[in-house]
């Protein structure tokens, strides 16, 4: 007899498992598909290097989680354990000196000298209004929004930090380089609005609640909703990669965590041709190359605070991010890149032998790029860290193809699922009030390539899930997620 289920979810990332979590969790049989042997996504903890070393292969901090309404349905922090570092990300400039983002903003202010009353009073309306921020930019951008006053608020400071103006209310190089350290987690080229919103965002959650890292690696997270699916009825294929709609079983509703290129191989014959074109201009951004290492000792910064820094953003000022950025939008692979360096073993010791840690990093690179950037991440962190090649053990990179061969949602290394530049937030995937519903009957987009975005927040998939309880399902109410 043929197997048949009320839902299908095809990729196991934190939406697609959102996806089915929430569809299980209305009482509907769900089955989901990953084409990896290992389910979660871009929430996996592996060893990479050496035996004992836990590595987060994706995501590791997640301010995203914490402040998606999605995981606070769900329960996630009482689900999962998380340590949140006092300092949520550091920042090193040459000549020893450095701008450090606290969890509390008034005491990031007082380190920034001259320039502290003036970054006190970019952020401050944002993080008394953090919980209202992650709303506005956890919806899709066509949505009006909830608190249109925050909104301004948060839109003029975009406007300022994603403008030539940026550095208007700064005289020296700290509070800059602190605000483009986080706007350059976006990929995109700098100054610009989509940037400088998403590192504004950013920024509020590190002086609000902070950055937090799971306990036992991001795999925790994705374990997580996979205890849950499963406790509700859920059950998960691996090592099956969906190629078309019709090697699926029957079912009432497929919701793919996957990119709209994607989409189009899948399921592109059912689609109205218009749909299909849209879907095919979809852009795809720059790319990633990953760096992780085994470390005999925790890597010895010049500025000590650093040492207690969850993430610490290298690269230098605010102008050579903007330049190694907007080098890397042209094609090229720069000699001092910025780097995203994360620090678990410092506040979780499961992930490395006694005294030993673990460091976690990655840098930009061009679509495509086969490029080890193993020896560009090192020079940059001994610029500001003199000593820290004697305490590397082992590493292992990944390039950004190989990063597309582990995950097919990261075309050429994009690990945001398509360029979140200003349009494509509008326009994720297309113009809609409901973008995750697509035209093919039963069928939805649910992947960090629809709204609102990337990252680890589980929305997307949560969103997708409600448009087919409402649509194929019949019901609005909303199914309770919280541990039970
Ligand atoms: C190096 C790196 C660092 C990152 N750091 C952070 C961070 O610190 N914090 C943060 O919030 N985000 C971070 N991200 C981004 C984050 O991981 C993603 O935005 C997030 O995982 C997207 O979730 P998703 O469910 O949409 O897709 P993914 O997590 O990418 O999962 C998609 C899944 O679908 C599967 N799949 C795709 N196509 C098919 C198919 N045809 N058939 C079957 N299975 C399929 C894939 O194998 C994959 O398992 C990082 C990503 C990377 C790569």
């Amino acid at each position: 007899m043929t197997e048949r289920f009320d839902a299908i979810v095809v990729g196991s990332g934190p939406n697609g498992l959102a996806a089915a979590v929430t569809l299980a969790r209305a009482g509907l049989s769900v089955r989901v598909y990953e084409g990896e042997d290992h389910a979660g996504g871009g929430t996996a903890t592996r060893e990479l290097t050496l035996p004992g070393y836990r590595h987060d292969v994706c995501s590791a901090i997640h301010p995203l989680a914490f402040e998606s309404r999605f995981f606070r349905e769900f329960g996630l922090s009482d689900r999962v354990a998380f340590q949140v570092p006092e300092v949520s990300f550091g920042h090193p400039l040459d000549g020893g000196r450095a701008g450090i983002a606290y969890r509390d903003l008034g005491r990031t202010a007082d380190g920034l000298g001259a320039d502290g009353p003036a970054y006190e009073r970019l952020l401050r309306p944002l993080v008394e209004r953090a919980t209202r921020v992650a709303t506005f930019t956890g919806s899709p951008l066509l949505r009006a929004p909830d608190d249109p006053a925050m909104a301004g608020l948060f839109g003029i400071r975009s406007m300022e930090q994603g403008s030539r103006l940026w550095n208007a209310r700064f005289r020296s190089d700290a509070a800059p380089a602190l605000l483009t350290g986080a706007a350059a987690h976006t990929i995109l080229p700098q100054p610009g609005l989509a940037a400088a919103g998403a590192g504004l965002a950013l920024t509020t959650y590190a002086h609000a609640r902070g950055w937090p890292i799971p306990v036992g690696g991001s795999g925790a997270i994705a374990d997580a909703l996979l205890d849950d699916l499963h406790a509700h009825g859920g059950e998960i294929v691996t090592g099956l990669r969906v190629t078309s709609l019709r090697e699926l079983p029957p079912a009432r509703a497929v919701l793919l965590d996957v990119t709209p290129r994607a989409l189009i191989e899948i399921a592109g014959e059912r689609m109205p041709r218009r749909y299909r074109r849209t879907l095919a201009a979809f852009r795809y951004g720059a790319g990633v190359a990953k760096v992780d290492f085994a470390l005999t000792e925790p890597v010895p910064w010049t500025r000590p605070e650093l040492r207690a820094a969850g993430t610490v953003h290298v690269g230098g000022t605010r102008a050579e991010i903007a330049a190694s950025e907007n080098a890397v939008q042209r094609g090229a692979h720069p000699e001092r890149p910025y780097v995203l360096v994360g620090q678990q073993s410092l506040f979780d010791r499961t992930r490395a032998p006694a005294r030993h840690h673990t460091l976690w990093a990655y840098t930009h690179v061009p679509s495509g790029s086969s490029v080890d950037r193993t020896d560009a991440v090192i020079a940059q962190i001994e610029r500001f860290a003199p000593g820290f090649r004697d305490t590397i053990l082992a590493t292992a990179s990944a390039t950004a193809v190989e990063v597309e061969a582990h995950n097919a949602n990261y075309p050429g290394g994009d690990i945001s699922a398509g360029a979140a530049t200003m349009l494509q937030l509008v326009r994720r995937p297309v113009l809609r009030a409901d973008p995750w519903r697509t035209p093919i009957p039963g069928v939805y987009l649910a992947s960090a390539s629809a709204a609102p975005g990337p990252g680890v927040h589980g929305l997307v998939g949560w969103y997708a899930a409600r448009s087919a309880l409402r649509h194929e399902f019949d019901t609005g109410i909303l199914p309770d997620l919280s541990p039970r």
